[in-house]
C-alpha cells in the first residue's frame, strides 16, 4: 500500500510503482483522488487497487472536512480511471468523525452509484503524534471538533438499532462495505472513550496490523505500524527482522496500543 500525504504529488510516482511491481509486489494506491484525472493509463495499470479517500458525498460537507471544494474533481477522477481501465478495482475509504457520523451512509450510496468495489472505514485519529501531526490537533479544541459528544453517540447507537443498522447490514451482506454492525458498535465505543478522555476499553482483541504489514515511512524508517517507533532503516533492515513473530509485543511494550484506533479494526 502506497499512502501519504498524497502519493500523486510525486512526479516519480510511476517509476516508484514500477520498482515495487518488479519486486513482485502488488500495489494498492491510497489517494485523496484530486489528481486522479491527470494520470495516465500506465500508472493505473501498475496498481491492483486504488483507494480514494471519500468522507462526504455533498460539496459543502466535503469542503468542511477536507478543506477544499474538490468533490466534483475527485468524482471526475474516479470516472477517468474507470474509462481508462474498467477492470481496475477502486475502493472508497471514509474516515468517520463528528462531521460525518450522521452522513457517511451517503458515501455508501455514492459508491453504489459510481460502481465502486467497496467502502472501508477508519475511525478518526486526532490524538496520536503520527502522520507528521503537530500538537494543535491533540488539544481539547481538536477533540471538540472531531469527536462527537456522548449525546450524539447515543443518538447514533439508536440509529444503529433501527433503520441505519438495517441499511448497513444489507450493505455489508452485499459486500459494499467492509464493516459489519459489530464494527460500527465498536466505533461508538471508541468514540465515547475518546469523548470521555479514556484510552482503553475498545477491544480486548489484538490488532492485526503488525502481523500483516510492515510500514516504511517517508523518511525511510521501518515500523511495525503507523504509530510505533522505528526499529530499522529501510536500507539495512534484515529479512529476520521483517518477519519477527515478536512484532505485536514490541508495539504493546511501547504502550502505543492503549487508545489506538487500530483496536477498532481487529
Ligand atoms: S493497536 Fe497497537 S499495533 Fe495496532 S495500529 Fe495501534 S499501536 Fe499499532
Amino acid at each position: 500500500m502506497i499512502s501519504g500525504g498524497e502519493p500523486l504529488l510525486r512526479e516519480d510516482i510511476t517509476d516508484m510503482l514500477k520498482i515495487i511491481r518488479d519486486l513482485g509486489l502488488e500495489v494498492a494506491l491510497n489517494t485523496n483522488g484530486i489528481l486522479l484525472g491527470q494520470q495516465k493509463q500506465q500508472l493505473f495499470s501498475l496498481c491492483s487497487t486504488i483507494v480514494v479517500s471519500m468522507d462526504a458525498a455533498d460539496d459543502s460537507l466535503y469542503k468542511k472536512i477536507r478543506g477544499c471544494g474538490a468533490l466534483g474533481r475527485v468524482i471526475e477522477g474516479v470516472k477517468h480511471v474507470q474509462s481508462l481501465l474498467p477492470s481496475l478495482e477502486i475502493q472508497f475509504r471514509c474516515t468517520i468523525s463528528r462531521y460525518n457520523l450522521f452522513n457517511f451512509s451517503e458515501v455508501i450510496n455514492l459508491a453504489k452509484t459510481l460502481g465502486i468495489a467497496g467502502v472501508g472505514f477508519s475511525p478518526i485519529d486526532y490524538d496520536s503524534n503520527s502522520f507528521g501531526r503537530d500538537s494543535r490537533f491533540q488539544s481539547s479544541v481538536g477533540r471538540e471538533r472531531l469527536i462527537p459528544s456522548s449525546e450524539e453517540i447515543e443518538r447514533f447507537n439508536k440509529l444503529l438499532d433501527g433503520e441505519l443498522g438495517e441499511f448497513l447490514e444489507k450493505a455489508y451482506n452485499e459486500k459494499v462495505i467492509s464493516w459489519s454492525l459489530v464494527r460500527f458498535r465498536q466505533l461508538s465505543t471508541y468514540l465515547l472513550a475518546k469523548f470521555e478522555g479514556r484510552n482503553q476499553g475498545f477491544s480486548d482483541e489484538p490488532c492485526f496490523f503488525p502481523h500483516t504489514a510492515t510500514l516504511v515511512d517517508y523518511g525511510g524508517e521501518v515500523k511495525h505500524c503507523f504509530y510505533s517507533s522505528s526499529y530499522a532503516r529501510v536500507e539495512s533492515v534484515s529479512p529476520e527482522e521483517l518477519v519477527s513473530s515478536d512484532r505485536i509485543s514490541c508495539v504493546r511494550t511501547e504502550g502505543k496500543c492503549r487508545g489506538c484506533r487500530g483496536q477498532v479494526f481487529t
